[in-house]
């Protein structure tokens, strides 16, 4: 009677035992017979209902998509927002700033009008991820950001990914970059009072200014042409939020005030 029940005690433990090598080794198989299944195959997906979303709202010229198709935006944000990265809004990155959204990002981008061997300045680094979006897009990228541990961090950041053709400097946009001027394209990322005088300055004729600019209650997404005869057109595109732009913007007077 011993002997039986000892058997049976001896058969369940061989069988929860046999459970534990043979569960983990299932949960494998799984795993690997689901590629998508994992965070990197959220984000593909979510990456890519997100392309379709901007091209619907806009967004149609194919090379700013395949430039937002191959930087990964979720190096760009903080490390807890990773899975909302390929949300169509602008999240937080430290210091009261943001990285903007991405439909703003395609608009502005696709603004520019960039065909691949152009200089382009930025003003406000933030993240770096229009930045590096940029450097897919023309010749060499030259970013100034106002916080210098943005700066530094962004820096960072976009030699560790790659992007070697984008310059990345602490200072206030507002005086631009006179050691890398002229450039094709100039690119503001935070809302100013108007255009900054330096930066016309060190624009090429009929290249473009694209900036958000403050106008009545709000703010106006802009394109400003300079024109052959040093003139100006500008040209509006709706109304957007952005950070606003600080320093000399601020506290210098307009000039002919
Ligand atoms: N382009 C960024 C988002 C910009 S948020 C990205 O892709 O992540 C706007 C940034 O402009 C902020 O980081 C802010 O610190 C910076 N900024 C504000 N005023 C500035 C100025 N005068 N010169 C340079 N950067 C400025």
């Amino acid at each position: 009677m011993l002997k039986v029940v000892s058997t049976r005690l001896a058969v369940v433990r061989n069988f929860f035992g046999g459970l534990f090598v043979i569960a983990p080794i299932c949960l494998t198989l799984a795993c690997k017979a689901m590629p998508l299944d994992n965070g990197e195959g959220a984000l593909e997906r979510a990456k890519n209902g997100l392309l379709e979303e901007l091209q619907s709202e806009g967004v149609t010229d194919p090379r700013v998509i395949e430039a937002l198709r191959k930087v990964p935006r979720e190096e760009f944000v903080r490390p807890h927002d990773r899975y909302a990265a390929y949300d169509n809004r602008a999240l937080p990155i430290g210091k009261g700033q943001t990285i903007s959204q991405p439909l703003i990002v395609g608009l502005m981008t696709q603004l520019l009008g960039l065909t691949g061997n152009e200089r382009v300045l930025e003003v406000g680094t933030g993240s770096g991820y229009q930045a590096a979006v940029l450097s897919l897009l023309c010749q060499e990228v030259y970013s100034i950001e106002i916080d210098p541990d943005l700066a530094a961090e962004a820096a960072q950041r976009l030699a560790r990914l790659g992007y070697q053709n984008v310059h990345v400097k602490a200072g206030d946009g507002f005086f631009g970059w006179p050691e890398a001027a002229p450039f094709d394209a100039v690119i503001i990322t935070a809302v100013a009072p108007r255009v900054p005088e330096p930066l016309l300055a060190q624009l090429k004729p009929s290249g473009v200014i694209v900036m958000p600019l403050e106008e009545g209650w709000g703010e106006t997404l802009v394109r400003v042409r300079k024109l052959e005869d040093g003139g100006t057109k500008t040209e509006r595109f709706g109304a957007v939020a952005f950070v606003p732009m600080r320093g000399a913007v601020r506290s210098q007077e307009e000039p002919g005030n």
